[in-house]
């Protein structure tokens, strides 16, 4: 907000240039349309505005021992109507899968049926308190046995820890299940394998649980290379962490030779299951010789995340590592279900968790499962591959796919067919925001130059698969055409910001709001 000298608002663009690209308009006010310029919710305040009527209270003693508060208590004074029209004009700079297609490569962002929304609610489950007496939460218990019972079958394994809260959570606890074995076992390890490919977390995870990362390269149809893994083999490898479908968007066709490699010299087998939308009700990675995998609640199972709730990454573990599980864990027998909070075996490396796990995405999941049955979750992974491969082919003349053949659930492409064109990457992603889209995944995974990784979902019609199609297609077009280096680079046009400068973003974020003359930053 600008003042002028007397204190009072000026119409900040009422002089500005009004030429320019689309959406280089300028209002009088600020706003775009209806969208709504919206400052701080600290820049809107004012002290002694408030959204209740209080009586003033009466003459009562002090009783805080001489604790209260000194200085002022620092929140916005606001009535009631600035506040809901805070918060709804900031959900509305927001975009959803809620809204339309969310690309985003390797997030797996399908829609979360309204269903598991509703169960998630049920006064029984979602008023739950965790330090209940067992006897009062049997049917939670229940429901959190049930799913462990659909994620072993689906992916043909013994055991499974429900308490990770996060894929990264997961593998951090996967990799503390294999930690515990070898320590058992009295052969402490010291290195990890992991494609050049893999996903972030997995080598920070090896690195938190104290190994060293050894990178394997791809061949160059972006699968993992076999004589190079061979190479790295030796006896102080405590496992491989291998994603498959890999984060090329390809299924990793020499997987059970990986696992028998890794087997022969003693190492465990960890499988990143973030992908696992590919290939549920489909192959059952217990068959593929892994030791352990976590999986993504929260992406193949829908339930809401990024943003929009937790996640919860469930670990199944082969016979090897079962007994290496984490506190605590759900038995039954005659007398009903009981969570495990001591370690009765000796072998448990201990607790990942305050408590049992995310039960509302527990909930959600199960109704997933439930709703769709063995056989639809089957129609979920060919439809999430039907739906990439679709992408895929109907860009491959404009586009420039990373890899020949058919790929899983995700289309992955390069950016050569950009080249010459004086368009990035980043500069084509952020123009596809003024069509109305989340960009896909860019410049992921680091194997292939200027990624673009494209994830449809089973969850998109055709209908909107077309017009996504039809987007990506008509900006490759104008990619090539002469002066769109321009255009592109000034993209997004169309919306309340255009492009931030991310590295100083992430590098000097401005987390805490200051009043204007201590912190210029904030009030920009
Ligand atoms: C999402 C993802 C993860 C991490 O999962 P979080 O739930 O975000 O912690 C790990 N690996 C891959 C391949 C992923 O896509």
């Amino acid at each position: 907000m600008m003042l002028n000298k007397q204190g009072r608002q000026t119409t900040p663009n009422a002089g500005a240039d009004n030429s320019g690209p689309a959406g280089g308009y300028a209002t009088i006010g600020g706003h775009k349309g209806l969208e709504h310029e919206e400052p701080l919710i600290f820049e809107q305040g004012e002290p002694g505005r408030c959204g209740v009527d209080l009586p003033a209270p009466a003459n009562v003693a002090e009783r805080l021992g001489g604790l209260r508060r000194k200085g002022a208590i620092g929140l916005p004074g606001l009535s009631e109507p600035q506040v809901i029209r805070h918060f709804v004009r900031l959900s509305r700079k927001n975009y959803a899968i809620d809204m339309g297609v969310f690309p985003l490569g390797s997030c797996t962002m399908k829609h979360n049926p309204r269903l598991n929304e509703k169960l998630a609610r049920l006064k029984g489950l979602g008023d739950l308190h965790p330090m209940q007496p067992e006897s009062t939460v049997q049917g939670a218990l229940a429901l959190i046995d049930e799913l462990a019972g659909w994620l072993k079958t689906l992916t043909g394994m013994p055991a499974v820890a429900m308490s990770p809260a996060a894929g990264a959570h997961g593998e951090l606890c996967g990799l503390m299940s294999i930690r515990a074995a070898l320590i058992a076992r009295g052969d402490a390890r010291k290195r990890i394998l992991a494609p050049e490919s893999a996903h972030g977390t997995n080598p920070a995870t090896a690195a938190m649980c104290g190994y060293t990362v050894d990178p394997i390269p791809a061949t160059a149809d972006g699968r993992v290379d076999l004589e190079a893994l061979r190479a790295k083999l030796g006896p102080d490898v405590a496992a491989i962490m291998l994603t498959n479908p890999n984060t090329c968007g390809l299924f990793e066709r020499d997987i059970r030779q990986v696992a028998d490699m890794i087997h022969s010299i003693g190492g465990f087998f960890y499988c990143d299951g973030a992908n696992f939308n590919a290939i549920v009700g489909k192959v059952r990675p217990g068959d593929l010789g892994i030791d352990a995998m976590h999986i993504n609640l929260h992406k193949t199972f829908s339930t809401p995340h990024g943003g929009g709730g937790p996640g919860s990454g469930p670990v199944v573990l082969s016979d090897a590592l079962k007994d290496f599980v984490p506190l605590p864990y759900v038995i039954h027998d005659a007398n009903g279900y009981r969570l495990v909070e001591q370690d009765e075996s000796g072998k448990s490396f201990g607790r990942m968790k305050g408590f049992h796990g995310q039960m509302g995405m527990f909930i959600r999941a199960l109704a997933y499962m439930l709703s769709h049955g063995g056989d639809g979750l089957k129609r979920v992974a060919e439809d999430a591959v039907l739906a990439a491969n679709y992408v895929m082919a109907s860009c491959d003349d404009v586009m420039s796919p990373a890899f020949a053949g058919p790929c899983m659930h995700e289309a992955l492409f390069d950016d050569s067919f950009l080249k010459d064109t004086g368009v990035s990457t980043l500069d084509y992603a952020k123009a596809l925001i003024d069509e109305g889209y989340h960009p896909m995944t860019v410049y992921f995974p680091l194997v292939v130059h200027g990624a673009l990784l494209v994830e449809p979902t089973e969850s998109e019609s055709k209908d909107a698969l077309d017009h996504f199609i039809m987007v990506l297609r008509g900006l490759a077009e104008r990619a090539q055409s002469k002066q769109a280096a321009d255009y592109f680079h000034g993209a997004p046009y169309l919306v309340p910001r255009r492009r931030l400068d991310e590295t100083q973003a992430a590098r000097k974020p401005v987390l805490r709001w200051k009043p204007a003359q201590d912190n210029k930053a904030a009030a920009e």
